[in-house]
């Protein structure tokens, strides 16, 4: 695992474990009984009623229309320079994502059963897979165990964490309850089953929301592919292609990586490839003017881009 993937890897499991924790340790929730959202331990209301007209219109602003605006322009602004960040770096959902496609390759040797052909045992990248049905039972329990987990933490994001938890401890969620954890788990175990990264293609909002956003900054940070050491290709098994969880192919342009998450598996599979040979990763990633080589070809343009875009080994070596 390189430095990048290390890094990401903390960063999943820290926001994993705020996604789960965020509701009982009151951080954030909406509490359906007392009918407001819960923030860093206070009641979270705009305290409006029997206000004066000035304070209950300060209220709004404050406690309302700011703390909204602060978090789409924030989100506005990460996808603009970065993309999906948010996917490849934080989201819960996407690390169940990863971690069932690592399952289910060892069970058929193919990142989901949509797939029609399996990916090779051993690849150019040094991965090496040989998938056991065994390994089908590991699938079905991570399954089972992140719907149900996911389940759980959504509903406490509604009622008091304390209570659900106990409920289920004891034995005796209330009937509602009961309805609810059910349902959620059917339908994520479906979901994390057939649809996974399908899901995070086509049916996300938050996604899609960062992605349009990420279309429309020609410079913004993208996978660029270094056209010149093309030829080293040829003997690769396009590793880069097996590594991406969002089954893209990264050396396109970036209108065909539309959905990238910026997780970077695609560079450090390359990087693999390249370094036996002493040569650098061909995917690179890259940013402002030297983003244009990737962004532009969308639209049959050859951008002007400075000649140094792309780390070379001698430089990386160093
Ligand atoms: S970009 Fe890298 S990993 Fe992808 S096919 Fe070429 S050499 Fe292989
Ligand atoms: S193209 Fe590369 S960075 Fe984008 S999702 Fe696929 S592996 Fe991750």
């Amino acid at each position: 695992m390189n430095r990048v993937q290390r890094q990401r890897t903390l960063w999943r499991v820290a926001f994993f474990v705020l996604f789960i924790l965020a509701p009982p340790l009151d951080l954030f929730r909406f509490d359906l009984d007392a009918g407001h959202f819960i923030l860093f331990g206070h009641p979270w209301v705009l305290d409006i009623r029997g206000a004066d007209a000035l304070t209950a219109s300060m209220n709004i602003i404050l406690r309302a229309f700011l703390p909204i605006a602060f978090v789409v322009a924030g989100g506005f602004w990460l996808s603009w320079k970065y993309g999906r960040l948010y996917c490849g770096w934080l989201c819960p959902h996407f690390s169940v994502v990863e971690m069932i496609n690592a399952l289910m390759r060892r069970a058929s040797g193919k990142l989901s059963i949509w797939e029609r052909k399996p990916l090779p045992e051993v690849q150019s990248d040094g991965v090496e897979v040989h998938p056991q049905r065994s390994a089908w039972l590991l699938v079905a329990l991570a399954v089972l165990f992140f719907s149900f987990l996911w389940a759980v933490s959504l509903l406490t994001y509604l009622l008091p964490p304390a209570e659900v938890w106990a409920n289920l401890l004891h034995g005796t969620p209330t009937r509602n309850q009961f309805v609810f954890i059910s349902a959620a788990t059917v339908v994520l175990i479906i979901e994390f089953t057939l649809a996974r990264h399908l899901f995070c293609r086509y049916g996300c909002a938050i996604g899609l929301f960062q992605s349009l956003i990420w279309m429309g900054n020609r410079k913004a940070l993208v996978v660029g592919f270094d056209r010149a050491g093309a030829s080293a290709c040829v003997g690769c098994d396009k590793s880069c292609e097996h590594a991406c969880p969002m089954r893209l192919q990264p050396r396109q342009i970036k209108r065909k990586m539309f959905t990238c998450t910026q997780c970077q598996q695609c560079v450090q599979a390359c990087e693999r490839v390249n370094e036996p040979e002493g040569r650098v990763s061909l995917l690179q990633m890259v940013s402002s003017q030297c983003a244009l080589n990737v962004s532009e070809r969308d639209f049959g343009r050859r951008p002007e881009v400075p000649e140094s875009c792309f780390r070379q080994p001698s430089t990386d070596e160093q």
